[in-house]
């Protein structure tokens, strides 16, 4: 049989290999409590649409064959919950593959013109005013197309989710980074807010999420990705004045 020679470790040698092996265990235990506690909120989360849903086929169930007029609603509260459950399974998923680091599919991005076909799109959605502004037609970024779409559409969404107005974007030429810069004139944040918005499933107004179809995940989506692109995610907002979210990603270096 073959033998395991041990070698003979000095007493520092050993020190460092325990605080590096606690080091480990401390980091795999915060992990496991994260995905613990993210099981819980999201069963939290799907609770009350699921809720919603059986008292309505319960509902049917009892007084849908007489009724016409209960019927209709129960169908339409049941798709509308459902539709909900599905938008959340969504981004549950999109979280979960946004915490891995290692698959990007990086390719480079001509930012004018992706950032204004993204907003031609949404101005049609969302029938809104979307005025971009850029001065450097040149910039460009090695990036994730579909991730980088998906942080562009969640800061935008919010814009006019949390605002009446038109919004503007302004593409910037910094030293280091290619910067997207999203401003509305909504109702913006609470100062001691602002920290917490990048948490799951956090929202300062729970209902107003809930009724714009908010989930209080696009932010902590939005984070991840930016962390991915070893960019950053930046919120400026005063109360009532509006919000500015900044998207700062590196620049392709030029060789020439
Ligand atoms: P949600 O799906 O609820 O919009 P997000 O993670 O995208 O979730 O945002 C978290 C919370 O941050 C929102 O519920 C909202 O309270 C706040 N928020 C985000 N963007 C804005 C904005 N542009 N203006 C005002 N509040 C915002």
């Amino acid at each position: 049989p073959k033998r395991i020679s041990i070698q003979h470790e000095t007493k520092d040698e050993l020190t460092k290999m325990a605080v590096t092996f606690n080091r480990m265990i401390g980091r795999l235990d915060a992990n496991l409590e994260r995905q613990k506690q993210f099981i819980s909120d999201a069963s939290h989360e799907l609770k009350t649409p699921l809720t919603v849903i059986k008292s309505y086929a319960d509902l049917l169930r009892r007084r849908g064959i007489q009724n016409a007029e209960i019927t209709l609603e129960a169908i339409e509260a049941i798709h509308s919950e459902a539709t909900r459950i599905q938008r959340m399974t969504e981004r549950f998923l999109d979280l979960a593959n946004t915490e891995l680091e290692h698959d990007l599919d990086l390719i480079s991005i001509h930012l004018a013109s992706f950032c204004e076909k993204i907003f031609n799109q949404l101005k049609i959605a969302y029938k809104r005013e979307i005025i971009f502004h850029y001065d450097n037609d040149a910039l460009t970024i090695m990036a994730d197309e579909l991730k980088l779409k998906q942080v562009i559409i969640i800061t935008i969404d919010n814009a006019l989710k949390y605002s009446t107005d038109r919004i503007d974007v302004y593409l910037e030429d910094h030293e280091h980074n290619a910067v997207i810069r999203v401003v509305d004139y909504g109702i913006g944040i609470p100062h001691n807010e602002i920290e917490n918005i990048f948490e799951r499933f956090y929202r300062v107004d729970k209902a107003r999420s809930r009724a714009t179809g908010g989930t209080g995940l696009g932010l902590s989506i939005a984070k991840n990705i930016m962390k991915q692109h070893h960019g950053e995610i930046k919120v400026k907002s005063t109360e009532g004045e509006g919000t500015e979210v900044e998207l700062h990603l590196p620049k392709t270096q030029k060789t020439d």
